[in-house]
């Protein structure tokens, strides 16, 4: 049998932050992102399980609000519903706003499909005191199979498995209540002129239903005449007979459904305020700093003795077995202080993705970019366009990946310009280092000017785009506010743990590989191997280059060597400077060996460089995935220069102001 090979295939379904992925996750043991914000999942993601002697292909999908479609991102679920390989739809439903989750159900189940339906969440609805009718439900819904689950608390999971694999095989009809008699009778109609055309389609009424609706898709997939029947759209009497009956099943099945929203609202007032709400979202970035700096930079200074120790100890370890001087320097000054010195600033990110990790979880992410909203409106970008933008504080590259929840391609284009400009985690080891040399304690308050610097330069290339567009889109789509939501262990560790897998990833692989290649370019020289890096291949070439960035205040070889490296990854800017000056990553001793070779280097420059820091280029991994996500090596190109050239005239116009105070 086919199925029992191959296993059969289910998708999970339903509205943005219902919690699919968590269930997903909580079935096939993935860990794929969650976040309480809707648009993180963006493609499709299959899984697998066996139960019961079968086996289950099941598959996420981005979130949708219903069947018609606007986004990437609803397309794909569209499409990968519409599919006939789909053979059991779980339609994943937040039960604890039931209300706003049923308009999908009721496009899925005319579809005419098996469906399941997850209740989720139940623990919320529990917690809150609400009750949920449990045999009415089903009843007013086709019968279908009704779970309740809490994917967090890994509840009734298999109950829910038993339930898709049963039922299977179920037949609706998809006929979940009545339209007006007109409509019902054009309806009949259809299916008629549908079946006589595709005998062997599963899905007729919710064909002639969109042919009502006017939806165009259908037409261009499966084009019948439907002339002598649809004179016009029906989408409103049709959209308005589904929430009426919705308020009737809310009416049946929910109770107690108050409670405790008076507290979310007053919390809300503060928050999502215009002007008071942006400055709470400074406040909770700074205290996120402050933190960063003086806790992490606590625990810092011991991984720092740590790695100090290991590399005199590899030293005299190599000396003893009489290794050769340049394997040694390789090894030691190299790798041992490229890799290494990332790595100390391991306690700093951590505590930099708890916050972000909290703060996602708790729902308060989305409040920030709903008080953006009415500023990007301004801008002619729509607030969901701020998501990903908060994305990019952890890493760019899936921040450019949640462009795809945003509607039109010139949207997903101008976010994609400005996200790099948000600081991601890699640039955090740039700002402790420097700041921490040159600002003495001050050094939070620069870093998270930083990361201000960059959400203005980001705003204000938003606005000028917008300025000389000559056709103004207007977005008035609104984000919806996910419930406050006690911040769940389990996720944050789970999102902190796969963000600092990244980081030792990308420190064994890309960083290391980067040392070993600074190591060479600045031990090879034209002549073989060179006692004085400034003799080196690199520091000809560099040397070439830094008069160019004299304006900037960065006119030296070896601040161009670690912006080239740095391309690779931004913290490669750290272990480039580290390699370079000294070999020493503890704070005194570069910043000596520093002003030893340039003594005119003072915070100006210092300040300079990390303002060129944050807006030059981003990493490979960036530029790949705009590329990917744009389709166009034109626009990738010309945002690459764009970003440099901003990065060159802002920090040519800090450097000359700073040096006035420094
Ligand atoms: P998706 O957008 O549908 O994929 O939703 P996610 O899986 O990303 O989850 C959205 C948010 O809901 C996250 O903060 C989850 O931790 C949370 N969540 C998911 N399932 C449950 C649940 O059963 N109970 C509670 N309390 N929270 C949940
Ligand atoms: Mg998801």
């Amino acid at each position: 049998m086919r199925e029992h090979q191959n296993g059969f295939h289910v998708a999970f379904v339903g509205n943005p932050n219902c919690g699919k992925t968590t269930l997903f996750n909580a079935i096939t043991g993935s860990k794929l992102k969650v976040a309480n914000w809707p648009g993180v999942t963006v493609e499709k993601k299959e899984g697998s399980v066996e139960f019961e002697d079968e086996k289950l292909i099941l598959i996420d999908t981005p979130g949708i609000y219903s069947l018609s479609t606007y986004t990437i991102e609803e397309k794909v679920t569209r499409n990968c519903i519409l599919d006939d390989d789909i053979e059991v739809i779980v339609n994943v439903v937040d039960a604890s706003s039931l209300e706003r989750n049923l308009y999908l159900t009721l496009q899925l189940l005319e579809l005419g499909k098996p469906i399941v339906m997850a209740l989720n969440m139940m623990d919320v609805v529990e917690e809150r005191g609400m009750e949920i009718d449990l045999h009415r439900l089903p009843e007013m819904l086709c019968d279908i199979p009704i779970v309740p689950v809490s994917a967090i608390k890994k509840r009734g999971l298999d109950i829910l498995l038993h339930a898709i694999i049963h039922h299977k095989e179920a037949v609706t009809l998809g006929q979940v209540f009545s339209y007006s008699d007109d409509i019902e009778d054009k309806i009949s109609k259809l299916e008629v002129i549908m079946q006589a055309k595709y005998p062997n389609h599963s899905s007729a009424r919710w064909h002639a239903i969109k042919f009502l609706e006017d939806d165009e898709e259908v037409y261009e997939e499966h084009p019948v005449d439907v002339s002598g029947v649809v004179n016009k759209s029906y989408s409103r009497q049709i959209i308005q007979s589904k929430y009426s009956y919705i308020d009737d099943i809310i009416k049946e099945c929910l109770f107690n459904k108050s409670a405790k929203e008076a507290k979310t609202d007053k919390i809300d007032a503060l928050l999502t305020h215009p002007v008071l709400g942006i400055f709470c979202f400074l406040l909770i970035m700074a205290f996120v700093f402050f933190l960063t700096f003086t806790l992490g930079d606590f625990i810092k200074g011991f991984l720092e003795m740590f790695l100090e120790y290991f590399s005199n100890a590899v030293s005299s370890l190599l000396s003893f077995a009489s290794v050769a001087g340049w394997l040694q320097s390789l090894i030691v000054d190299g790798i041992i202080a490229g890799v290494g010195g990332i790595l100390t600033f391991l306690p700093n990110i951590i505590i930099l993705f708890i916050a972000l990790a909290i703060l996602e979880d708790s729902g308060y992410m989305s409040r920030v970019a709903y008080v953006m909203d009415g500023i990007m409106g301004k801008l002619g970008l729509s607030g969901k366009a701020f998501l990903p933008m908060i994305l990019g504080f952890g890493c760019t590259v899936p921040a450019i990946m949640a462009t795809r929840a945003l509607e039109t391609p010139k949207d997903r284009r101008r976010t994609m310009l400005i996200t790099p400009f948000m600081s991601c985690s890699a640039r955090l080891p740039i700002y402790v280092l420097l700041s921490g040399m040159f600002f003495g304690k001050w050094a939070p308050l620069v870093s998270f000017s930083m990361y201000v610097l960059g959400i203005l330069v980001a705003l204000l290339t938003a606005f000028v785009a917008n300025v000389f567009d000559k056709k103004k889109n207007c977005n008035n789509l609104l984000i919806e506010l996910p419930e406050y939501k006690r911040p769940n262990l389990r996720s944050i560790r789970v999102y902190v743990w796969n963000k600092v897998k990244d980081y030792l990833t990308k420190a064994g692989t890309t960083i290391f590989i980067a040392s070993i290649i600074v190591w060479f370019v600045l031990n090879l020289g034209p002549h073989g191997f060179v006692t004085e890096a400034s003799g080196s291949f690199a520091a000809l070439a560099a040397k070439f280059i830094a008069p160019v960035l004299k304006p900037c205040g960065l006119n030296m070889w070896e601040i161009v060597v670690a912006l080239f490296a740095g391309i690779s990854a931004k913290e490669v800017v750290v272990t480039s400077f580290t390699v370079l000056f000294s070999n020493n990553l503890e704070g005194a001793g570069l910043l000596e060996s520093i002003k030893a070779v340039y003594p005119s280097f003072t915070s100006a420059n210092a300040l300079s460089l990390m303002v060129f820091c944050l807006l030059y280029t981003p990493c490979l991994a960036t530029i790949a995935t705009i590329k990917k996500e744009s389709e166009s090596w034109k626009f990738t190109s010309s945002a690459m220069v764009f970003q440099i050239a901003v990065a060159y005239a802002l920090s040519a116009i800090v450097y000359n102001i700073a040096a006035i105070f420094f």
